[in-house]
């Protein structure tokens, strides 16, 4: 798994953030780097930090060999101000290096020693490994990442996380352990992402969802290209409907109505095509 991933240890200043993100106050990446390297990933912009290209992103994993020091540090401070920290906002805390360096184990030790609440997002089932730690927090969520329901469509776009099925399994797992679940489905595709079906697969093991359309706009278009060639699909069309708002509301309005029904909270979806908004706010 890791043979053609560049592993490297590196010596961070501070490890957790204050958020940009909306329903959560800070951000903890024990990694930089994901070797799951999904083509879609808008998070390979951190590879310029350490002079890697976009294309490169998923050939690199640094660990940050100091982050437990640090966490014990300043997990006092964010116990003292409160707020949310979601682990994992830029990388997966359950890539597969975590299974040798327990790197997000260790941490979670210290998140629980402080009782700070915390929000994990994953497309790893490793992470059931953890869930006798989780289960021990005051307030935690726990979200898997679903997209495409069919696996081998999945794979074109993210060939080496857990399949569709086994990530709606974790979550199950996940629900029937007493963990307040969420599901993320994204990245929203034109064509290919039923967020219907995704709906009706989770609607009875997640407490809340939210969504995000696909971002085009981080030097990922090359690689899905290639993946919408494979799958017949017309670049161009797909193109025009994941930067239109009709798409955008569409999604919204479907996932909203499904929530309402089925009481369950919705907590929107992020869009990344219109310039007047920076980031993924405009939810
Ligand atoms: S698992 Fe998440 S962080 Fe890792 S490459 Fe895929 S989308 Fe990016």
């Amino acid at each position: 798994m890791f043979s053609d991933t560049q592993l490297a240890p590196m010596k961070a200043k501070s490890v957790i953030s204050v958020s940009k993100l909306p329903n959560v106050d800070y951000v903890y990446n024990p990694y930089i780097g994901c070797s799951f390297g999904c083509l879609y990933c808008y998070s390979r912009y951190m590879g310029r930090f350490f002079g890697h290209s976009k294309a490169q992103w998923g050939s690199y994993v640094y660990w940050k060999s100091n982050a437990i020091q640090l966490l014990e540090k300043e997990s006092i401070r964010i116990k003292k101000k409160g707020g949310l920290v979601l682990i994992g906002s830029v990388t997966d805390c359950y890539q597969p290096i975590e299974k040798k360096l327990h790197l997000t184990r260790d941490s979670l030790r210290i998140f629980l020693k402080n009782q700070i609440p915390i929000s994990i997002l994953t497309k790893s089932t490793l992470a059931e490994r953890d869930f006798d730690l989780l289960t021990q927090f005051n307030y935690c969520e726990f979200g898997v990442s679903v997209s495409i329901l069919d696996s081998k469509v999945s794979r074109t776009f993210e060939p080496l996380v857990s399949t569709p099925r086994e990530r709606i399994k974790l979550l199950r797992k996940a629900n029937q352990s007493g963990l307040d679940t969420y599901t993320f489905i994204g990245p929203i595709h034109p064509f290919l992402s039923n967020t219907q079906a995704i709906f009706r697969r989770v609607s009875n093991i997640t407490n809340s969802i939210m969504g995000e359309i696909i971002n085009l706009k981080c030097g990922n278009w090359k690689n899905i290209q290639s993946s919408l060639r494979k799958l017949d699909i017309f670049d161009e069309d797909y193109k025009n409907q994941a930067n239109s708002e009709s798409f955008y509301l569409k999604n919204k309005h479907i996932l909203n109505i499904m929530c309402e029904r089925s009481s369950i909270k919705f907590k929107g979806i992020y869009k990344h095509y219109n310039p007047g908004l920076k980031g993924p706010s405009n939810i």
